[in-house]
């Protein structure tokens, strides 16, 4: 089949793992890409329509215990720690005001791979955001037992995380030596079977062929609970043990992941999370993003989308050196002006903000 009819059918149906390939394969030029991301943005609005969320994020609530560190992480660079950072009920509580004031309705707990304590901590994290009447989803690595999922479960968690990153063994070995492919296709297939909607990472330019990306995409696709892709893309940090040795990909490759995966997985959410590239996301299909919208952070310290300096941004100082840091009042406006539209909390929090800048 060729290219465009290719495209034609997927209108209406699901593309092949044949279809994919040929997808991946004859896509790389602006003028097959475009009309690639034209096509997947029509399927993104016909399955799903035309919200786009944007989650907040709230991480470091434990070590990772993972040894070696995957090659691409900050904690290969030498002299770099992950922080964990404590978080008692009181500050939980603070924290989640300061997210609804921005008119976040979603949070992702996040943190390290720690099969001690991630599972506990979060739990107790989890279970106050849900008094506190926000959604929550959990990325802790494969640090979780089946008790921990139903736990979760019963409090009512919108989704659990377990990436593979990459399904080619070889490339997982190179690439996260200390880590388990074993362990995270396991992991998912118990939040699965304890029927947990599944969020899963797919990171492109590792190595991998396109085989196994169409190959990943559809083992994802089959399981019954998937609920969420999240296409993150290779970056290497200066001082880590990739620098020199690998060229990362563009942005655009990441961006015709996302759309062909669109055309796979169709009525399911699509996250990407480099706020930087908003506009690519939109236009490639996705429809959710993490890290575009409010992030619990050290005052002036690493921040995962990127250390913007614009006056859009909002800081809600939350005291001992922390604060919420909001992209939501300029991403918002890029959503809305890709014809998409965000959750209406959001949509009030940001006209109130960009209304009291117009006034001050
Ligand atoms: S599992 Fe995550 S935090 Fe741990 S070393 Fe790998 S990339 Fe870094």
């Amino acid at each position: 089949m060729k290219y465009d009819d290719i495209l034609s059918e997927a209108l209406d149906r699901p593309i092949t793992r044949e279809e994919a390939l040929l997808l991946f394969q004859e896509s790389q030029k602006p003028v097959k890409y475009l009309r690639l991301f034209q096509t997947a943005s029509i399927v993104r609005e016909k399955e799903c329509g035309k919200l786009f969320r944007l989650d907040g994020w709230m991480g470091n609530n434990s070590r990772c215990k993972v040894d070696p560190p995957c090659r691409y992480c900050r904690r290969a660079i030498p002299g770099q720690e992950m922080e964990k950072w404590e978080f008692g009920e009181d500050r939980v509580r603070k924290i989640a005001q300061a997210f609804k004031m921005t008119g976040t309705t979603t949070v992702e707990i996040g943190g390290g791979t720690d099969p001690d304590e991630a599972g506990s901590n979060v739990l107790k994290i989890l279970k106050i955001l849900r008094e506190e009447s926000l959604n929550v989803w959990v990325n802790v690595g494969p640090a979780l037992d089946e008790g921990h999922i139903q736990e979760m479960k019963n409090l009512q968690v919108e989704a659990i995380t377990s990436s593979f990153e990459t399904m080619n063994p070889r490339v997982f070995q190179e690439i996260k030596p200390g880590d388990s492919l074993e362990k995270r296709i396991a992991l998912a297939n118990l939040i699965d079977q304890n029927a947990v909607p599944l969020i899963s990472v797919l990171m492109v330019g590792l190595g991998e062929s396109y085989q196994d990306r169409v190959d990943h995409l559809f083992y994802l696709n089959d399981l019954k609970h998937f609920y969420q892709l999240a296409v993150s893309w290779l970056r290497i940090f200066s001082g880590s043990p990739l620098e020199s040795r690998i060229v990362p990909p563009t942005p655009i490759e990441a961006a015709r992941t996302v759309a062909i995966a669109r055309l796979i997985i169709r009525d399911k959410y699509i996250n990407v999370s480099d706020p930087q590239q908003i506009q690519l996301w939109t236009m490639a299909g996705a429809n959710r993003m993490v890290h575009a919208g409010a992030s619990y952070h050290k005052r002036g310290g690493f921040s995962i989308g990127g250390n913007w300096v614009h006056p859009g941004i909002e800081h809600i100082d939350l005291g001992e050196g922390f604060e919420i840091s909001s992209l939501l009042p300029i991403t918002s406006r890029y959503i809305e002006n890709a014809g998409m539209s965000v959750e209406p909390s959001i949509k009030d929090a940001t006209d109130a903000f960009w209304r009291m800048k117009m006034t001050s």
